[in-house]
C-alpha cells in the first residue's frame, strides 16, 4: 500500500526567513518602495552601513539596532540603542523599518 505525500511542501528558504528575524507586517507595502537589503556576512555591507556614530559593531535586536561601540562610550549621547542606521556611502540615514538583513 502506497501512501504519497502531498506534492506541495512549505518552501524552507521562507521559513528560514521568518524565523531569523520577526518582520513587521504593518506598513510593510509602504516600506517595500525603500526596502534595503543589508547582508551581515558582507564586509562591504558591514563598512557601508553603519550606527549613527559611525561605528560598524552593531548588531539586529528585536526591532531596532544595538552598537556595541556606542555601549563602550560613556558619554555617548544618543545611547548603544537606535532605530536608523547610516549609510556612509551616500550619508543617509536609513529607518530600521526599511532595513532587510539577509
Ligand atoms: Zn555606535
Amino acid at each position: 500500500m502506497s501512501h504519497e505525500p502531498p506534492s506541495t511542501r512549505p518552501a524552507s528558504e521562507s521559513e528560514a526567513k521568518a524565523e531569523a528575524g520577526t518582520i513587521a507586517t504593518d506598513g510593510s507595502a509602504e516600506a517595500d518602495v525603500h526596502r534595503v537589503r543589508i547582508d551581515q556576512d558582507d564586509e562591504l555591507d558591514r563598512m557601508r552601513y553603519r550606527c549613527p556614530n559611525n561605528h560598524t559593531r552593531w548588531v539586529p535586536t528585536n526591532n531596532h539596532l544595538y552598537c556595541h561601540s556606542c555601549a563602550d562610550l560613556a558619554d555617548a549621547c544618543e545611547g548603544p540603542e537606535y532605530y536608523e542606521l547610516l549609510d556612509v556611502k551616500t550619508s543617509e540615514r536609513i529607518a530600521w523599518s526599511r532595513v532587510v538583513l539577509e
